[in-house]
């Protein structure tokens, strides 16, 4: 069976789209009003409540060819392939390319309604942190390369 896909953005980087166009054209690509801060969290909540297997690649970064198949080829419950940040790797908790098991979602469905942060900038920290730590305590499975990231630091 295809993994679900989804791809949130609110500017979408040509390269990113190309990249879904050509490896994952099921892809579920899903607009975010920019103005709406909250609108990521409730995306996040929906999809985990769903708790099916899922492929989240974030509006700035390429998938490539060996991205899906290592992801399926790969046991663990919460995966992730790096990317470069403005100084360095992007932290291993971060959402820009996950996967997680819906094995995992449904172990706590209600886990996003009690985040504490729920502005787009902190949910790579809250969830990492929750997932880190009792009773989850496991840790993200780092594939490689990293892929590349489009993103521009002002
Ligand atoms: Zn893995």
């Amino acid at each position: 069976m295809t993994t679900r896909v989804v791809v949130p953005y609110t500017r979408l980087h040509p390269a990113t789209a190309a990249s879904i166009a050509e490896h994952a054209p099921h892809a579920e690509l899903t607009q975010l009003a920019e103005t709406d801060g909250l609108a990521y969290w409730r995306l996040l909540d929906t999809i985990w409540r769903d708790g099916r297997d899922v492929v989240i690649i974030e509006h700035d970064n390429a998938l490539r060819a060996d991205v899906l198949p290592s992801f399926d080829a790969c046991p663990r419950l919460w995966c992730t392939f790096p990317y470069q940040g403005e100084h360095a790797l992007i932290p291993r908790g971060a959402l820009g390319c996950v996967r997680f098991r819906g094995m995992l979602m449904t172990r706590d469905p209600d886990l996003w309604m009690r985040f504490d942060r729920r502005h787009w900038q902190r949910l790579d920290s809250e969830l990492s942190t929750r997932l880190m730590h009792p009773p989850f305590t496991i840790e993200p499975c780092v594939h490689t390369p990293p892929i590349l990231h489009y993103h521009v630091y002002a």
